[in-house]
């Protein structure tokens, strides 16, 4: 993915802490390779309860949308066992405190660790 493109969502997260954001990433996949090109943000998604109340279920089926980004105010930059149950996608990028790029990391469905390319 872009490096603007993550610094974007890094400032996002920074901007709503200790509040939690929640993202919608738009892209592509290809064979066992996801590109996130774009995100959005969904409607009640900043300031809300958090990534495992958002209603995901409740949103328009967009096929474009490859996954699913969050904030962890707490600063773990893991999935908790509700992330993994509310996993929507491919991939879940989770933006831990105090967002820095070392603090971005993507994660697939069993919550094993994905590598993240960054491109400038
Ligand atoms: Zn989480």
């Amino acid at each position: 993915m872009g490096r603007m493109l993550l610094e974007a969502m890094l400032g996002l997260a920074r901007e709503q802490h200790p509040h939690e954001v929640v993202l919608l990433l738009r892209g592509r996949t290809k064979g066992d390779t996801v590109r996130v090109e774009d995100f959005l943000v969904p409607p009640l998604a900043v300031g809300g309860s958090g990534f495992a109340e958002f209603p995901l279920h409740m949103l328009p089926i967009d096929f474009s949308i490859v996954g699913t980004a969050h904030s962890h105010p707490s600063g773990v930059l893991r999935p908790s066992v509700g992330d993994l149950n509310h996993f929507y996608g491919r991939i879940m990028i989770l933006l831990a405190h105090p967002y820095t790029l070392t603090k971005a990391a993507a994660f697939n469905a069993r919550g094993e660790r994905l590598p993240i390319e960054v491109r400038d």
